[in-house]
């Protein structure tokens, strides 16, 4: 238990390391109304922000670790706000595990 709630601060921080850096680099906005961080799409600034990576990685993390925490952060967001989206865009909601039908 003890391990687990280290390595997810250490994971944590890493992540939030990884967004002010794609913040910085201009590879990801916060919606105005909402807060919701979406992708911009601008490979320049996602490029920035991944040689911030490799070149200045944060204190005690490796370089690859910390692309590879600028890759998750990409992951998990979209490039469009979950409130602004449309009701009936359901691309952006999460998929359910339906029953499978045999
Ligand atoms: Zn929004």
């Amino acid at each position: 238990m003890p391990t687990t709630m280290t390595r997810r601060a250490a994971s944590d921080s890493l992540a939030r390391w990884a967004i002010a850096t794609l913040r910085e680099a201009g590879a990801i906005v916060a919606c105005e109304a909402h807060g919701w961080i979406r992708e911009r799409g601008d490979p320049h600034a996602l490029a920035r922000a991944l040689g911030a990576a490799r070149d200045d990685p944060p204190r005690g993390v490796g370089s690859s670790e910390a692309v590879a925490a600028i890759e998750d952060v990409l992951g998990g967001i979209g490039d469009t706000c979950p409130d602004c989206s449309q009701p009936g865009e359901l691309e952006e909601l999460p998929r359910q595990d339906l029953p499978q039908i045999k």
